[in-house]
């Protein structure tokens, strides 16, 4: 079973997972927060030979990924398998061209680390750097080295190797000047993007780990715009979240210096209006058909020429957007209303969810369709969790009742969001989807 999951992971992501161990101890991290019953694995360094059978079963095509939470695998620090080197060796000579992505904490990035990984490019780094300070990676993380990891970003740039930096924000911790130094370092120490994230924290998380979300969301936004609106690079908070003022116009976030999309002349603010002679229906949907695209040839919204520009398909444009609507699933859903003829349909979806969907609504009741869209809250996780991926079925069984008993309706059919199951239909808790159909008188799928 253990293994079966291992294969899938690496088939469907093109994650390799390594391991679950860490170095470090963040204060932030989910693996110490989840509430029991989640289905996790926590997995040990795994075996030489395993790890070789799962290399075999990548795809040279997409970009290869290690280091990453994937499945119902934990995340872990890679540097700390024993064998990451002799494993990152023959990745890369058994798939020459292909880009390795390695998420990494940088405490165990010194001088002879960042040679060996000049050597094995072409890669990615997503440095979760979460602090700059020594006081703050201490605070935050639990290394007692910062110094090294402000080392390695310098000794990345030199060498020429991309990196992306992250930072998890807590202010209400380490202070907002922190936060601002933070960033300030990326962006002058070689980062390509930067993305600050607003920490999550569940029902079990400690006191002093809880804040006002919604609160420091905007206090997030705020500080993110004004170094956004003089920073070379660009900068991203995540999760990207509705707000009034909103659309699903693909408003570009921001371009890294030097990429084929700024040399074209695209610059941040840029609204994508179509993609090859195709309306863009969200930014999710620009950026796809972008990056899929040869020669991508963009209409900018009060441009009078077109835009275009040479890229291989597949390889980043250096177009930066916030993520709002995968509109595949949109249409996916859509599909399967006019499919199932039904008359009365129920979306169920996150709180973060609920506005953008209502953006699409009158896509998915064109055929004369009732749709009726509901925000799940999380319950199972609680604190500030409100992502569709960290609904369970207990949170769905919850909202599908009070629903029905409210509105007394029976509905043809209701959607659930696919985010929240593996592709076997289960959720973190491991139940099965199928179990709420009990609750109502029509189908229930995912979409
Ligand atoms: S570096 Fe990542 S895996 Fe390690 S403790 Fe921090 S969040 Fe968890």
């Amino acid at each position: 079973m253990f293994s079966f999951i291992l294969r899938k992971t690496v088939r469907e992501g093109n994650i390799l997972p390594l391991t679950s161990t860490c170095n470090l101890r963040c204060i932030f991290c989910s693996n110490s927060q989840n509430p029991p019953g989640v289905k996790a694995f926590s997995l040990p360094p795994l075996p030489f030979p395993l790890v070789q059978q799962l290399i075999a079963l990548l795809d040279p095509r997409r970009k290869i990924i290690i280091g990453e939470a994937a499945s119902r695998f934990t995340e872990g620090e890679p540097l700390t398998h024993p064998d990451f080197w002799t494993i990152l060796s023959i990745i890369r000579s058994i798939y020459p061209k292909t880009t390795i992505q390695i998420t990494t904490n940088g405490s165990l990035l010194n001088r002879t680390a960042i040679k060996r990984l000049s050597d094995m490019q072409p890669l990615e780094l997503n440095l979760s750097l979460n602090s700059a300070t020594p006081r703050g990676r201490w605070l935050l993380m639990g290394d007692r080295r910062a110094n090294r990891v402000l080392e390695a970003a310098d000794l990345m740039a030199e060498a020429g190797i991309t990196y992306h930096g992250s930072i998890v924000a807590m202010p209400h911790l380490t202070g907002w000047q922190d936060l601002q130094l933070s960033c300030s370092f990326l962006q002058e120490h070689g980062a390509t993007t930067v993305r600050i994230f607003l920490p999550g924290f569940t029902r079990l998380a400690l006191p002093e780990l809880r804040f006002d979300a919604e609160a420091m969301y905007h206090k997030l936004r705020q500080f993110l715009e004004e170094q956004a609106a003089v920073s070379k690079i660009p900068l991203l908070l995540e999760p990207f979240l509705w707000e009034d003022w909103q659309s699903l116009q693909a408003r570009v976030a921001g371009v890294i210096p030097g990429s084929p999309a700024e040399r074209a002349g695209i610059r941040r603010g840029d609204v994508i209006k179509s993609v090859n002679g195709r309306p863009v229906k969200s930014r999710v949907d620009a950026f796809k058909r972008v990056c899929k695209a040869v020669h991508p040839c963009l209409e900018l919204e009060g441009r009078e020429f077109p835009v275009s520009f040479w890229k291989e398909k597949h390889d980043g444009a250096g177009i930066v957007m916030n993520h709002d609507l995968e509109w595949e699933h949109v249409e996916k859903a859509g599909r399967v209303i006019r499919e199932r003829r039904a008359r009365s349909v129920l979306v169920l979806t996150s709180i973060w969810g609920l506005h953008w969907l209502q953006l699409v609504l009158p896509e998915w009741e064109r055929g004369g369709a009732r749709v009726h869209l509901a925000a799940v809250p999380n319950r199972f996780f609680g604190g500030s969790i409100a992502s569709a991926g960290l609904l369970t079925t207990l949170d769905f069984r919850s909202t599908l009742r009070q629903i029905i008993e409210k509105r007394g309706d029976v509905f043809d059919l209701v959607l659930l969001p696919a985010r929240a199951f593996d592709s076997g239909g289960r959720d973190l808790l491991g139940r099965h989807y199928s179990r709420l159909r009990g609750l109502t008188g029509g189908r229930v799928e995912i979409v």
